[in-house]
């Protein structure tokens, strides 16, 4: 088997293999375009590193060295030449971009002999201690984990005796000091001196990058992003070239369009005589590209049409990594570029205007799950004209957001545990902030330009950031910062305009996303192609409102139980629970029933006639009463009975396993009394609404929860019949309606041809089914499933992507057995999953007819289903 493959052997296509950096080098070179020499590393060969128990094997090593001598001959250097030395630079990449979690390593290669070499060559010393003490900083804080501070401060105290400011103010005796220093700090950290041999540096920076697959960012990021632990990185060894050599040298980031607005041009940032990570760091501010037309206008216009071609070639905005060297360029990569949702979608009608590519490949190029940023909040314009303006710095990411200041990812951690919303304010951010990045409102920063670490994570996560923020100044140990004279402390409230770069203080309140032109032609796209159906779940008007607004086509589960958490509608509940006699409990019944009614007409008004699936009470009635702690002697006055009483019905309520108890059907089973009102209530508003809407053709859905058994829902179906009847009798009406129910438990699913024959529809009810097919609780796993993600027994969260393997299977069997008693069975999906984008993918090869999913997700739904249909 081959492990490893030069630039010149590879191409676009074998993204799995080489990872999307390697691939898309192989794909540069054999455009011809200028691109460094190197070869790269299989993502296979590091599942082979893993497997082998975290070794490489003998023969994958040689085959390494084996492609070491070829580079050499392209190069025309040889690694750990005195006379003429190869350098390389070490980097990861897997197959799906994953900017900023994983390691790399630059200017490999040097030593006390080869630094000499470099001098030499170059007539710069300065230059070749620079690169000798940056690669020593970066091989021990990656290999070794060597902390950097130790490093930063050296650096740092050699400036002050100095007496200079910039790293740039260092000469070559300095940085020959620094590079002592740095091999000193390295050996007594790691108690082994700073290995000389190339060879040896390499093979311990492959072995470190496949290592960097595993730490907890990249896992972390991997989770979020459903990437599968078992993909792996491939390795990309390229000989370097320097950006860092003098004036006529640099590096830098662009795009080929606008990655926040997606306008169409040229945008990007680089820095004069630096090196690759001292833009994506943020360490210094980075000039706009513009201006390299003006200072080399010439490579500004090769780097123009390399990228113009580059966009043309992958038929998607691109983003790229150059280096100038002494006044020539080089590419050292292109990946289909991280834009923000407004972006993504101007970009994707664009292109189809630019003739480049079909509406197909326009809907496929939009990431559903971006969508939810984007359909979120925006700032009360009213409020915002009032609000005083802080600073303004630049627009990293859109987006509105407001939280109480917090400096650093834990403490961003633990207040949102404790249900404070944070705005992270950072010096700049890393990527171990990525957890506490992903949990803010918004991310501030006070260095980086466009292209940095922070920008580049804010934009792909959605979460609104503002960078390069130099106005405020952060008093480092007194939790503030300060801006014109103004403290700020930790906890004190701002607002960010992510949009606009506006920092603003205290609170502003949001309004609802405002949908753009871009958007609706790309969701009518969308709407062409699919072919699931998308409802909402949804039991307020106002929910149906917004559903119907996002492009809902009804409503796929009213969860009735939520009709009552209102503290005068809870209290008819409460009644009806602790009623003594039959006489108290239809009076309390009575009353609830009046309330649905009322509150089913609104939801059906809202949704204009679409279908609306209303299920029976699904949770356990102690869900009801009061929580222990609370001030039972008011409550029981209030529904007039003793603290006594309430107390014993609390006690006697109680069950070991919830989850697993009275609930559901069970409740219909044992209070049919229930169910008769619900599904009296249910049908009166259905004429209701019939009556006053006489072109619509509205027909009930009414739906069982927890069933298990054939005899279950005959006997509760009894039930529903009767009463809908006895109304449609007594209203002289024909309205039609439909008995389904849910298949949320296993035995459902598997019973699912016999339960078929007495079911109108079916509606998957995957927490449930992931809950007790798993036997895990929906409610406390998450506290102990961090272990099994980190020991990759779980790539996910079952309850948020669907488990395909256990839980699809039982979904896939139940609509065979169902379909095959009744060949149109109508089915859908109800559980969280309905608003997943991989989850839809799922229920479109299935066959359902519809998923539901929360409002706000519906349009994702919507993108997701026609992509899976492309
Ligand atoms: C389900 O179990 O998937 C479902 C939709 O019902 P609930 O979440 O209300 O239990
Ligand atoms: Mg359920």
């Amino acid at each position: 088997k081959k492990y490893v493959y030069l630039f010149s052997e590879g191409n676009g296509s074998m993204r799995e293999l080489l990872g999307g950096k390697g691939a898309n080098l192989a794909e540069m070179t054999s455009l011809g375009m200028p691109v460094p020499h190197g070869f790269t590393v299989t993502t296979e060969a590091c599942t082979r590193y893993y497997e082998d128990g975290k070794t490489i094997a003998p023969e994958i090593e040689a085959e390494i060295f084996e492609f070491v001598s070829k580079l050499e001959a392209l190069a025309g250097k040889k690694l750990g030449d005195k006379e003429n030395p190869l350098l390389v630079s070490v980097r990861s990449g897997a197959r799906a971009s994953m900017p900023g979690m994983m390691d790399t390593i630059l200017n490999l290669g040097l030593n006390d002999e080869v630094v000499e070499g470099i001098a030499k060559l170059t007539q710069n010393p300065r230059f070749a201690y620079d690169t000798y003490r940056r690669f020593i900083q970066m091989f021990a804080d990656v290999v070794a984990e060597v902390p950097k501070e130790y490093f930063e401060r050296a650096i740092d105290l050699m400036k002050q005796k100095k007496g200079v400011k910039q790293d740039t103010e260092l000469d070559a005796d300095d940085m020959k000091q620094l590079v002592e220093q740095f091999k000193a700090l390295y050996k007594g950290h790691i108690g082994r001196d700073f290995p000389t041999e190339p060879k040896v540096q390499l093979m311990e920076s492959v072995k470190a990058v496949f290592r960097s697959w595993d730490n907890p960012r990249a896992i972390y990021y991997r989770r979020q992003n459903g990437i599968p632990s078992s993909w792996g990185t491939a390795v990309t060894v390229q000989m370097m070239v320097f950006g860092n050599m003098g004036n006529d040298c640099g590096t830098g980031v662009a795009f080929t369009r606008n990655p926040a607005t997606g306008e169409k041009k040229f945008f990007g940032e680089f820095l004069v005589n630096a090196q690759g990570e001292d833009v994506v760091a943020g360490i210094r501010t980075p000039q706009s590209i513009d201006e390299l037309k003006q200072l080399m206008p010439e490579v500004y216009d090769q780097f123009l049409e390399i990228a113009t071609r580059l966009e043309r070639h992958y038929k998607d905005m691109q983003d790229m990594e150059f280096t100038i060297e002494r006044g020539k360029l080089f590419m050292l990569q292109t990946r289909n570029g991280k834009r923000t949702a407004q972006a993504a979608m101007k970009i994707a009608c664009d292109l189809v205007d630019e003739g480049l590519i079909t509406e197909e490949q326009a809907v496929l190029l939009v990431d559903p799950s971006q969508l939810d940023a984007f359909l979120h909040d925006q700032f009360n314009p009213a409020e915002l004209k009032r609000a005083k303006i802080l600073a303004t710095a630049l627009p990293a990411s859109p987006g509105a957001a407001c939280g109480q200041v917090v400096f650093d990812a834990e403490t961003a951690k633990e207040w949102v545990a404790e249900g404070k919303k944070v705005i992270l304010v950072r010096l700049e951010t890393s990527p171990e902030d990525i957890e506490g990045m992903h949990i803010s409102e918004g991310i501030l920063t006070v260095r980086g330009g466009m292209t940095s670490h922070a920008a580049v994570v804010a934009r792909g996560m959605g979460i609104c950031c503002i960078s390069s923020c130099g106005d405020i100044t952060i008093r480092e140990g007194e939790h503030c910062f300060e801006v014109d004279g103004l403290i700020v402390n930790e906890g004190d409230y701002i607002s960010l305009d992510g949009s606009t770069g506006r920092v603003y203080l205290g609170k502003i309140s949001t309004v609802g996303a405002g949908l753009s032109g871009d958007y609706s032609r790309l969701m009518g796209w969308a709407d062409k192609f699919r072919k699931l159906q998308v409802r909402a779940n949804a039991e307020t008007p106002a929910d149906a409102a917004q559903a119907y607004k996002f492009g809902a086509e009804g409503i796929g589960l009213v969860r009735t139980e939520h009709m009552f958490f209102d503290e005068q509608k809870i209290k008819a509940v409460r009644e009806m629970i602790l009623a003594k006699t039959q006489t108290q409990r239809q009076k309390a019944v009575d009353k609830m029933h009046v309330m649905q009614r009322e509150d089913f007409i609104k939801v059906f008004e809202a949704m204009q006639g679409q279908p609306v699936t209303i299920r029976l009470i699904d949770p356990p009635l102690h869900e009801f009463l009061p929580k222990e702690g609370e001030n039972l002697e008011a409550l029981a006055a209030e529904l007039e009975t003793t603290p006594a009483a309430l107390e014993k019905a609390i006690v006697e309520l109680h069950e070991v396993n919830p989850m697993m108890g009275h609930r559901g059907c069970r409740l219909a089973v044992s209070y049919p009394e229930i169910a008769k009102m619900q599904t009296e209530a249910i049908i009166e508003a259905a004429i209701t609404v019939t009556e006053a809407h006489k072109d619509w053709r509205f027909v009930p859905e009414i739906m069982v929860p927890l069933i298990t058994d054939l005899k279950e829902l005959k006997y509760i179906k009894g039930i529903i019949v009767a009463a809908a009847e006895a109304v449609l009798k007594a209203h002289d009406s024909d309205l039609k309606y439909m008995i389904g129910t849910m298949v949320e438990t296993p035995r459902a699913a598997l019973l699912a041809d016999e339960i078929a024959t007495e079911a109108d529809f079916y509606s998957f009810g995957t927490n449930d089914l992931t809950q007790m097919t798993f036997g895990l609780s929906r409610d406390d796993a998450a506290s102990y499933l961090g272990s099994y993600y980190d020991k990759k027994i779980f790539d996910f969260d079952p309850f948020a992507t669907l488990d395909l393997r256990g839980v699809g299977q039982l979904i896939e069997r139940a609509t065979e057995l169902g379909r095959s008693v009744k060949p149109n069975l109508k089915l859908g999906i109800c559980g969280e999953h309905g608003g997943d984008p991989a989850s839809v993918e799922f229920c479109h090869k299935v066959g359902l007819n519809y998923v539901s999913c929360s409002p706000y997700r519906v349009p994702i739904a919507r993108l997701a289903a026609a992509q899976a249909a492309i």
